[in-house]
């Protein structure tokens, strides 16, 4: 039987992520992947203001940037309402939603783990799950693997969740909708030219909504369903889509004179709300999609695993090495639970502002929300919901620098300037000591020295898997101000 400190199931994007942030913390990690390779599927790509700041302090974001799809840098969306979303005054560097393939983030971060160490073993199904009391067996249609803990990133419909037996509640979906990436030979003009603001992306006739987003070239994501309240239901999960199906959307959207060329790949999709009651069971802990599932409106899906993965990976690594007190790892639970139902409650706001066929009451909804979306304050409130920028966790005591997100900013050390998202690559946690820290002068000389040095006791709370490293600031700026 093969052995490992952690064994994730499921390479998506919560499985890799959380391998990488493994892999940084020294822990044995072995991924088990029921593809034996990936499917070249667009699905989510939309990655947040807020997910971006984490990719970009583990170095992550770089390797992706040349993959997005050029797009206008225009702001997220509220239920597809015609008013962007202004995530500048949230201070961040990525005001802007960043369109990448989903496929694409998974291959970076699947190299990248990998080269941190991590193992991936493709075309492996888990089939059972047996914790005891200090482990858990994983059998498979391949080797059986013995775990020290176990994360199921397995997905919406979750092998691990279902073996434990372990209740996924909620409300089932009221639509099914097509997913497919698709090839034009000639378009419309009702067909988007440009990757612009989500409004300008959507359509809706008596017959049909639809989501077509221009990739480049003739490649483009479509998503449709149906907008008569008695077809909403489509067909059944299973039954394969057909060319003739996404044909017929197409033409009757954006008029005969749009051609189909070819049909990439396609798959149905719901828009089931629901969410796990906890996310530890003992040795075995769920992320990601495994854990909780939405409609797909406002891009959050993804953003959400990967977010999770990086609250996850840490704690996991330092209670791994006998570096964390009990609580440690109970308060991922504790943090990202609120999180993910925050956005099972406004995601279900925006199922029904969306509704393709809102009828008067909903009309006039949605003419209030896009009024007060216009207003700086409410835009700024569901702006930072929508990026993950207003993210906060409630710890303990409430001090004042806990539980808040630090944006990227510059700092002055010794060394010369530096940002704060370049400390954090490494993974282990950074004490910055401001005292006597010039706010907004980055101009040398300056007199203070950084000491970089490892930090071995009193920095109180929890003890990460490797010691914080101590940084004594020179300066600092804005956050989020330099670029
Ligand atoms: C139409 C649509 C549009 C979307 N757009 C966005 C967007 O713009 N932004 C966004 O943030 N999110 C979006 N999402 C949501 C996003 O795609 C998901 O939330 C995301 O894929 C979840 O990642 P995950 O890693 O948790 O799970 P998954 O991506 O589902 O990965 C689970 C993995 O586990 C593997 N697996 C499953 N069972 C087993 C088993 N028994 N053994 C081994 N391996 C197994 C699967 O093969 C898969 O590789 C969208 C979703 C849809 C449907």
């Amino acid at each position: 039987m093969a052995e490992t400190e952690v064994a994730i199931v499921g390479a998506g994007p919560t499985g890799l992520m959380l391998a990488y942030e493994l892999a940084l913390g020294g822990v044995e990690t072995l991924v088990l992947e029921q593809l034996s390779r990936r499917i070249e599927q667009v699905k989510g790509g939309g990655i947040q203001p807020r997910t971006a700041e984490l990719l970009e302090s583990r170095g992550l974001l770089e390797p992706l940037l040349p993959r997005a799809t050029p797009r206008e840098r225009v702001g997220g969306h509220f239920a597809a309402l015609p008013v962007p979303l202004d995530c500048t005054p949230w201070q961040t560097g990525h005001p802007f939603p960043i369109s990448i393939p989903q496929w694409e983030i998974e291959e970076v971060l699947e190299e990248r783990a990998i080269a941190a160490g991590a193992r991936v073993l493709r075309g492996t199904a888990v089939s059972g799950v047996e914790p005891d009391g200090d482990g858990v067996v994983v059998t498979t249609d391949g080797p059986r693997v013995r775990a020290g803990y176990l994360v199921a990133c397995d997905g919406a419909r979750s092998t691990v969740r279902k073996r434990l037996g372990l209740p996924f509640p909620g409300r089932p979906a009221t639509y099914q909708a097509v997913l497919t990436d698709i090839r034009l030979s000639a378009t419309s003009p009702l067909v988007p030219r440009r990757l612009g603001h989500m409004s300008t992306l959507t359509r809706t006739t008596d017959d049909y909504w639809t989501m077509l987003v221009p990739l480049g070239g003739d490649r483009y994501r479509l998503t449709f369903g149906r907008t008569d309240q008695a077809a909403r239901a489509g067909a059944d999960r299973h039954t394969p889509v057909t060319r003739e199906e996404i044909a017929a959307a197409l033409q009757s959207v954006y008029g005969a004179e749009t051609i189909l060329r070819s049909v990439d790949n396609s798959s149905r999709f719901g828009d089931a709300t629901r969410q796990l009651e906890q996310y530890r069971a003992g040795r075995v802990l769920f992320a990601g999609d495994a854990a909780h599932i939405h409609p797909p409106l406002g891009g959050q899906g993804l953003n959400l695993g990967v977010q999770d993965a990086f609250n996850l990976g840490w704690k996991l690594a330092a209670t791994v090495r006998d570096r964390a007190p009990s609580g440690l790892l109970d308060s991922y639970h504790a943090e990202r639970h609120p999180v993910a139902a925050q956005v099972l409650h406004h995601t279900s706001a925006q199922r029904v502002l969306a509704d393709p066929d809102p009828g008067e009451d909903v009309s006039a909804l949605r003419d209030i929300v896009v009024d007060l979306l216009r207003l700086p304050d409410a835009n700024r409130h569901i702006a930072g919901l929508i990026s993950g920028l207003s993210l906060r966790y409630p710890l303990p005591g409430d001090h004042p620098l806990t539980g808040r997100r630090m944006p990227d900013t510059e700092l002055v050390t010794e060394d010369g300037p530096t940002r704060s998202a370049t400390l954090f690559q490494a993974g282990h946690s950074v004490l910055l000591d401001l005292a006597g820290a010039v706010p907004g002068d980055f101009r040398p000389p300056l007199s203070c020295r950084p000491r970089p040095r490892h930090q071995r006791r009193g920095t109180g709370g929890h003890r990460p898997a490797h010691p914080p490293r101590r940084l004594h600031l020179l300066g600092y700026g804005e956050p989020g101000h330099h670029r």
